[in-house]
């Protein structure tokens, strides 16, 4: 956790659970992945985390923004942001979403079926649209893949299309699946991009975008590759595979612009043995996947839980929210340890928890009320 972070635990003490991220560590991680990355524009992927201080931060540094829904333009928007800079990156759009972002300024849509260009080319005329390829997701934690994307030969059918009914039809997109851990998922897609993207030139469309999606990953409990070392890979393939003629090429991390910004801080409710003769203990949080730690579903994601009595003697446990739900488990099957030491009433810290978190949280599931959230 940042100094400034841990400093606001030690002072404000604020009640749990809570969110607390520190926004310069967002500005860190900004200028972090322009840095290794100068040829690619940012578009933050506003759905990992909307607060406002982090929209505005990231507009002072001239980010621009992905977003997935007509609210979350407005958040862009309401930031500051300008409506050329934002992308409509979600596939599945509400016409009314189309209608509200075109009559904002917004002019960038994904698209990934023929239904929805259509629709674009009816409420939006004349934007700029990108078609979404369904790429290979293996190496991430968090896939996407089944949900979202066309194939290769519909892509080159869509985008000449796109055309015909007055559209610009921009580029190419893909998305490798988020906590993607390995650099070869994107080589792989970049080179299906690029051999489409020769292909429909030649075909006489004006296309000159290639939009890399999100996918860098954060470190939970396992390291994980550098920035740098993505970067590297993904620079060596675009030039394999377009030369020197290098299209616009976009970004768009969510998790790995805010993750390891933020801290969930957390009440051990229980400790408890129900079960006599069995050495794993049950802790129970005043956090669970109802309230905002959805991506622990079927055990995707595996935070790291920093306690008070950290180099203590461990033994085994299983990690649960404080629900009346049976779904309401963490960890049951990842091999979590925790100091034997520990007990109710205790606070923890999930480490690396600013993306995917607070929006997750329930409304008032079993009562309790959404993940407060403190921006420093
Ligand atoms: C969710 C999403 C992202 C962000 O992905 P991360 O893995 O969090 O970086 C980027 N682009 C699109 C289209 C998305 O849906």
């Amino acid at each position: 956790m940042t100094p400034k972070v841990a400093q606001f635990l030690a002072e404000s003490r604020p009640a749990t659970p809570c969110l607390v991220l520190d926004i310069d560590r967002v500005e860190d991680n900004f200028r972090a992945i322009h840095q290794a990355l100068p040829l690619a524009r940012i578009y933050y992927a506003v759905k990992a985390n909307p607060a406002a201080p982090i929209l505005e931060r990231l507009v002072s540094l001239g980010s621009s923004f992905d977003a997935a829904s007509f609210e979350e333009v407005r958040m862009c928007l309401d930031a500051g942001a300008a409506p050329l800079e934002i992308s409509f990156g979600n596939t599945i759009k509400k016409i009314s979403a189309i209608q509200g972002a075109y009559a904002a300024g917004v002019t960038m849509f994904a698209f990934d079926s023929q239904e929805e260009l259509e629709k674009l080319a009816k409420h939006a005329p004349g934007s700029r649209v990108y078609c979404r390829l369904l790429v290979e997701n293996k190496g991430a934690d968090w896939p996407l893949s089944r949900k979202f994307g066309t194939t290769v030969q519909s892509a080159r059918d869509l985008m000449i299309r796109a055309a015909e009914l007055g559209l610009d039809p921009y580029g190419l997109s893909f998305h490798v699946g988020s906590q993607q851990m390995d650099t070869a998922a994107y080589e792989v897609a970049i080179g299906q991009v690029g051999m489409l993207f020769t292909d429909l030139r030649d075909a006489g469309v004006n296309i000159r975008m290639v939009n890399l999606g999100g996918g860098f990953p954060v470190r939970y409990r396992e390291e994980v590759p550098t920035v740098d070392k993505f970067a590297n890979a993904i620079m060596h393939a675009m030039t394999e595979h377009f030369g020197n003629d290098l299209p616009e090429i976009l970004i768009e991390p969510g998790r790995s612009m805010v993750g390891n910004a933020g801290v969930v801080h957390a009440e051990v409710v229980l400790v408890s043995r129900r079960i006599p003769g069995d050495p794993t203990r049950w802790v129970y949080l005043d956090i669970g996947r109802f309230g905002g730690l959805a991506e622990t579903e079927g055990e995707s994601i595996k935070y790291r839980i920093e306690t008070q009595h950290d180099g203590d003697a461990t033994g085994p446990v299983c990690i649960a929210g404080p629900t009346c739900d049976g779904a309401d488990i963490m960890y049951e099957r990842s091999n979590y340890q925790l100091p034997l030491s520990l007990e109710m009433g205790e606070t923890v810290n999930l480490m690396s928890t600013g993306a995917y978190v607070t929006t997750y949280a329930s409304q008032r599931f079993n009562g309790f009320a959404p993940l407060a959230e403190h921006y420093i």
